[in-house]
């Protein structure tokens, strides 16, 4: 049997066929707990993808929320300082850091960004996920070592219409993710549109 040796190979041990984690990132939702705020899988894997995790490397992860960037970001073999306001947050992160047994190479900071970058040391990269404002960015930019890269991913009207003017200003990518599902429309299925994410990209 071919098949079998191969199978062997991509577990790296000798596991039933689909067992453990998938190497890459976009993981399913359903591995995170969460309450609605994550980053869809799709959008996560073009996140993680756009952030361009290295070894060792450190990301400030603005708007935690269940932490699926950081948990993400700490499997590609990087570290990270995951920053969210809220306490049941915090819990939710907390939660999915040992889950994914990551919790040594995630530091959890409460608190709000911009008022929090201050006290971080310096990142390789950022993502913001959450808090988007021109204040934010304002802080953000010059904080931002050259070769960093920052990700910012943009759902309201205004957090949009800041990227573009930011994209505009600084350079880098400006990309519109789209993203239908098939689902269950009457007795047929059709597609079913999630609301449009503007992602920014770009390296200082
Ligand atoms: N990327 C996350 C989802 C982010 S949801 C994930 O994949 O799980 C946005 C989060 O940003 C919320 O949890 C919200 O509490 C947080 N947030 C809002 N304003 C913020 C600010 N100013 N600084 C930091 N986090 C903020």
């Amino acid at each position: 049997d071919v098949a079998a040796p191969v199978a062997v190979a991509l577990n790296g041990a000798d596991l039933p066929r689909g067992w453990g984690l998938a190497a890459v990132p976009g993981r399913d939702d359903d591995l995170f707990a969460h309450r609605g705020q994550i980053t869809k899988s799709p959008v996560r894997a073009l996140s993680l993808a756009a952030l361009q995790p290295r070894s060792g490397a450190l990301l400030w992860d603005i708007g935690g929320g269940s932490g699926s960037i950081s948990v993400e970001w700490a499997l590609a073999g990087g570290r990270a300082i995951c920053l969210e306001p809220r306490a049941d947050r915090l819990d939710l992160i907390r939660t999915n850091l040992d889950h994914f047994g990551v919790a040594d190479r995630v530091t959890l900071h409460q608190g709000a960004a911009p008022q929090a970058l201050a006290e971080l040391p310096e990142p390789d990269a950022v993502f913001v996920g959450g808090g988007a404002s021109a204040a934010l960015f304002d802080a953000l930019w010059p904080a931002l070592p050259p070769g960093a890269r920052l990700v910012a991913n943009a759902v309201t009207l205004e957090s949009e219409a800041l990227l573009a003017d930011l994209h505009a200003r600084r350079g880098g990518d400006l990309t519109r993710i789209e993203i239908a599902r098939a689902a269950p429309l009457g007795t047929m299925r059709g597609w079913q549109p999630a609301r449009p994410v503007v992602q920014w990209a770009v390296s200082r």
